[in-house]
């Protein structure tokens, strides 16, 4: 089983789980997976359809409705989440190379990877271990005795993304299974290999039978199914916006609950008090670097818009255009590579559009806009794009306003705060952004009038599994991490229970 999705050898592998077995599509269609690096097929995974997520749904409904899992107690919840993060860390090295290979990120962000995975899961376990099973309501009389409890909500629908397959994943499945739901599970057809690795893990573990459900396969065929489908009480969704709609008017037919995690156009604004010693200014260059160009910006929090106050501008886009030059791009294990390829060939078309429209538009380029020469740590067929650093952007060009979703920066100026926050602001999205700056006031101020889920002051991209993620806008419904991302996936029950029952004599006959 621990093989399964990282065999080299390209035999289908039989990857959608129902009712704990593992099979092939119904339609014995199959996909293959490409290495981001070289694009070369180096796994082929089963292609689910409608009738694939049809069983494993009434797999997962009947693992609910008639199963142990929803009434389980927390404890013993919390310690099965326990045995899947030591799982997790028993097998760091294999999965982080195999997150390396699938989604084109450097072995050691792979590796990261799974240790925050881990974290999320030993998070929402010691949540549920430490909670009281329910709230009592005072009711103003002792004849009553009234209690707010929490439920399950039932068969939980998630589907993820690419760009941190496993992780986002992570930030689903720990809390729908921590309160006690059952899943199906559809990860991004590009990338769905350690999902389908973490259900071997979850078995391992204990999880009993049904529980669990994956189905690999496309967004508009098993993805729309789940959205849709009737016995399917949440869906829980990351992506981009497009689909994220598709997703919501889907669901809306049969009222359940969603939650969407989607894009962002996230504000890095740098104040020149920031970088008044050599200091300040190394850090807030070199975290504008790492904002944008991590994961060759395919991250949803991406600080994508360097937004810098007018006197510093030249001297901060020099520096950080000569360190994104120097950024070692390549195949995620080779030696030395700190920048990976993008996920696919689409995905570096469409970068490339932004950037030849971003030029059209009169932006200028200070360093990339193009594919790097070939090397022996970047084979021909992978999808390379340099480091991309666009000055002199204004809020009307496309690349400031959409998601880009590449190693692509735009720099735009100001010179007051309220300018500074009022282009922070200016976008449909609203994940994360950063301040940075010397004067606590002024750090205090704007965090304040950010309209972002996520605020940094002196920082950028750091989360903590106990503080909540998510947006406001565009970016998103509900959220993840933190106690709200828990409450996602539980209904609320109040139940009045009348110890001195009486006649109430409201009708008179
Ligand atoms: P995507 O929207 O193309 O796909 C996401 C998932 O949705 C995939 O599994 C896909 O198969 C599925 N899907 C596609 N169409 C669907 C449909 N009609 N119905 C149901 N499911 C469908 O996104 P992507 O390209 O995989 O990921 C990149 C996007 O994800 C970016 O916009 C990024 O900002 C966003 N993202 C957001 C967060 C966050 O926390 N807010 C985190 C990671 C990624």
């Amino acid at each position: 089983m621990a093989d399964r999705a990282e065999t080299h050898a390209l035999d289908a592998q039989a990857t959608i789980h129902v009712a704990g077995e593992w099979r092939d599509a119904v339609s014995g269609a199959t996909r293959e997976i490409l290495d981001p690096a070289d694009g070369l097929p180096f796994a082929v995974v089963a292609e689910g359809d409608e009738k694939d997520t049809d069983l494993a749904v009434a797999a997962a409904r009947h693992a609910f409705d008639h199963g142990d899992w929803p009434r389980t107690p927390a404890a013993e919840r919390a310690a099965l989440l326990h045995r899947v993060a030591d799982l997790l860390v028993r097998d760091r090295e294999r999965l982080g190379l195999l997150e390396s290979r699938d989604a084109g990120k450097t072995a050691e962000e792979g590796r990261v990877d799974i240790d925050c995975v881990a974290d999320a899961f030993r998070y929402f376990a010691q949540l549920v271990a430490a909670e009281a099973p329910g709230r009592v309501v005072d009711a103003g009389t002792p004849d009553v005795h009234s209690v707010v409890v929490h439920e399950p909500v039932g068969v939980c629908a998630l589907i993820t993304p690419w760009n941190y397959p496993l992780l986002q994943a992570s930030w689903k499945i720990a809390p729908a299974l921590a309160a006690g739901n059952t899943f199906v599970v559809k990860p991004s057809e590009i990338t769905p290999l350690t999902t389908v690795a973490l259900i071997d893990l979850l078995v391992e573990a204990g999880l009993p039978t049904g529980v669990a459900g994956l189905v690999t396969g496309a967004g508009h065929t098993v993805g729309a199914r789940l959205a849709a489908h009737p016995d399917v009480d949440l869906v829980s969704f990351t992506g981009g916006l497009v689909s994220g709609t598709k997703v919501a008017q889907a669901a809306a037919p049969t009222v359940k609950k969603v939650a969407l995690e989607l894009g962002g156009k996230n504000p890095n604004v740098v104040f020149a008090d920031a970088c008044a010693t050599d200091e300040g200014f190394d850090t807030a260059v070199d975290q504008a670097l790492n904002a944008a160009f991590i994961h060759s910006g395919q991250v949803c929090s991406a600080g994508s818009r360097l937004i810098v106050e007018e006197p510093l501008r030249e001297r901060f886009v020099a520096e950080l255009a000569r360190r994104a030059a120097a950024i070692r791009l390549g195949r995620g294990t080779a030696d030395g590579v700190e920048c990976g390829p993008l996920v696919s060939e689409r995905q570096r078309a469409k970068v490339e559009g932004y950037v030849e429209s971003a030029l059209a538009e009169g932006a200028v380029l200070r360093t990339g806009g193009k594919r790097p020469e070939p090397a022996p740590e970047r084979p021909d067929g992978g999808y390379f794009y340099e480091p991309t650093v666009l000055d002199q952007c204004h809020r009307e060009m496309r690349v400031v306003r959409e998601e880009v979703f590449g190693p692509v920066l735009t720099v735009e100026t100001f010179r007051t705060e309220d300018e500074a926050v009022a282009l922070a602001n200016d976008t449909e999205y609203g994940l994360a952004g950063a301040v940075w700056t010397t004067d606590a006031g002024r750090a205090r101020r704007v965090a304040g009038r950010l309209r972002h889920g996520t605020v940094w002051i002196n920082d950028f991209h750091p989360y903590l599994p106990q503080a909540e993620w998510g947006g406001f806008g565009k970016s998103g419904v509900g959220r993840e991490l933190g106690p709200a991302g828990l409450a996602e996936y539980r209904e609320t029950k109040h139940i009045y229970q009348n110890l001195a029952p009486k006649p109430v004599r409201w009708f008179a006959g």
